[in-house]
């Protein structure tokens, strides 16, 4: 029964993503085909699942959802596709945090990469005798990669803020957060990669070995193949960490500062922070939000009456790491470092709290929106990168421009500088032309009838900063014609589109991008 029962899912399978008008010949394929058929799911609550993601904005029906127990189980169903006349689409589905499709596919498979981590028993994330660093599954939560390895003393040294998101996921992307300035994005913190290519070819690949292919992945938005393991550098973890926050009314004086804090980020620099960020306070009843309960509830009457005065706050916020070494001068340092800054006097205010639940510091927010059930609802978000040489204009013309005028932005708004030595060009991520530039955040949650309002906003800030002449780069990308693709890669497209031609020269994979098909 089994058999039959696998040649019924295949076939059904098959003639729905209407591959051939002739039925799919399973003896003649590949009996691996079989191996897999087991693990496709037309459950509808499975297709359900897989047609949403966390920006509860886009949906896209796939045909059926592939439950891989292994990399082979990819690698049958990439071969499947990949061979026959009329391939389908492909997405691996990591946390499906995304939002925009991008992890979707109309008519195809989704492959539910979660449903390798059951399967692994334990062996997806292993970290190496001299403990030099981890290879991790690309299926596996960064908070798991955090637990495993702070059981070894150990742990990476780029994060996200939040934790919650897959190692195929974040990598794809870049992966950044406050650590960034000082060890580059994720992507600049990977040593090897086993990838499952458009070719269903397995290639293990490194700066060394298949660096084409290494390179073309990290940033690649999923276009080029699929991580099933990536190995991770890791360090010594800290133990806890002295957790700063600053206010300014000014923004050239705030973007001083962060501009001087961050060019102290040399790996040994003891004056170096371990974090910096850095985000804007508006009149939103609290100046504690989703990401953040930082701020205590007796100190809010005074943040807000300097709100109200000033409209906006700007929010710089730093950490030092320390451990049973350093805890003796981790203050006086902190101290040093604090003398250099023209913050508003009186507006410091500090924590210190064990690394991993600062690291963490994301999930009890969420725990508590989807109580509320303000968890799962639209996010039209805006990522940005902005060049230094226009993040005043920046703020002249939208923070206090098209910001306040709508006065609709709810959640987060995150603004703090990197530096582009600590990015690899060779890699397909894309970032602004400038040494130093900007990510600037805007985390939207929106009701299910007012998303289009903030997705306006949006648009009037792209179109502000197109008339401006602000070179900003979207991060975790997400543009609508070819034309805006190939503006956003720049000088990187040509190169990306021959690697897309190497490696899945049928365009099977994560075509919620968008960027070979409008899927
Ligand atoms: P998915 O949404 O499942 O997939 C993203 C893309 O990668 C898709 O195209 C998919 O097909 C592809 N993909 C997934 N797995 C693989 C794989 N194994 N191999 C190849 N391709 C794959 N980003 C930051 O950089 N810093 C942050 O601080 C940050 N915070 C966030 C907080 C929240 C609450 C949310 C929702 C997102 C945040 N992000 C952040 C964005 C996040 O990094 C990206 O959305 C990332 O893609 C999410 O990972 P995921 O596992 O959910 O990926």
């Amino acid at each position: 029964p089994a058999y039959f029962t696998a040649i019924f899912i295949i076939t059904r399978l098959i003639s729905m993503i209407k591959i051939s008008s002739k039925p799919f010949d399973v003896h003649h394929k590949d009996i691996k085909a079989l191996d897999i058929a087991a693990k496709l799911s037309v459950d509808p609550a499975a297709v359900e699942a897989a047609s949403l993601d966390f920006g509860h904005i886009v949906k896209a029906i796939p045909q059926a959802v592939l439950h891989p127990s292994t990399p082979q189980d990819i690698a049958a169903l990439v071969e499947l596709s990949y061979y026959n006349s009329v391939p389908f689409g492909i997405a691996a589905k990591g946390h499906g945090h995304s939002v925009r499709g991008q992890a979707m596919v109309s008519n195809g498979v989704v492959i539910d990469m979660k449903s390798m981590k059951k399967h692994r028993n334990g062996t997806g994330i292993r970290v190496s005798t001299d403990g030099g660093f981890a290879d991790v599954g690309g299926e596996q939560l960064w908070i798991d990669v955090l637990n495993k390895t702070l059981e070894h003393g150990l742990a990476p040294v780029s994060w996200t803020d939040y934790l919650y998101l897959t190692v195929g996921g974040t990598l794809s992307n870049a992966g950044i957060s406050g650590q960034t300035f000082r060890y580059g994005p994720q992507i600049s913190n990977v040593l090897e990669m086993d990838v499952i290519t458009g070719k269903a070819d397995f290639m293990t690949c490194s700066p060394k070995m298949n660096s084409e292919l290494f390179y073309a992945v990290l940033g690649g938005l999923g276009q080029f193949g699929i991580i099933t393991r990536a190995r991770i550098p890791l360090q010594p973890a800290p133990k806890r960490v002295k957790w700063i926050r600053v206010l300014y009314s000014d923004f050239s004086t705030f973007t001083r500062d962060q501009e001087l804090l961050i060019s102290r980020n040399g790996r040994k620099d003891r004056h170096a922070l371990d974090y910096l960020e850095g985000s804007l306070l508006m009149d939103q009843g609290s100046p504690n939000n989703w990401r953040s309960s930082f701020f205590p509830h007796s100190d809010h009457p005074k943040i807000i009456s300097l709100i109200t005065k000033h409209r906006i706050i700007y929010c710089l916020e730093i950490v030092k790491h320390y451990d049973d070494q350093t805890k003796n001068t981790v203050d006086k340092e902190m101290k040093q470092i604090l003398l250099g800054l023209s913050y508003m006097p009186g507006f410091m205010f500090q924590k210190d709290v064990d690394y991993e639940e600062f690291l963490n510091r994301v999930r009890s927010g969420e725990l508590k929106l989807e109580s509320q059930g303000l968890w799962e609802v639209p996010h039209p978000w805006l990522n940005l990168f902005i060049p230094k040489s226009g993040i005043s204009d920046f703020n002249d013309g939208v923070f206090r421009g098209i910001v306040l005028e709508r006065n609709i932005t709810t959640g987060p708004v995150l603004v703090y500088p990197m530096n582009r030595q600590k990015w690899d060009d060779r890699m397909s991520a894309v970032i602004p032309d400038e040494e130093i530039f900007y990510t600037v955040g805007f985390l939207h949650s929106s009701g299910f009838n007012d998303w289009e309002a903030f997705e306006d906003q949006n648009k009037e800030i792209m179109k502000f900063c197109k008339k401006a002449g602000i070179m900003v780069k979207q991060y975790l990308p997400h543009y609508s014609t070819k034309d805006e693709w190939v503006h956003h890669f720049g000088s990187k497209w040509k190169i990306f589109q021959q690697r897309r031609h190497q490696f899945d020269p049928r365009m099977l994979l994560s075509p919620g991008q968008r960027i070979f098909s409008s899927n």
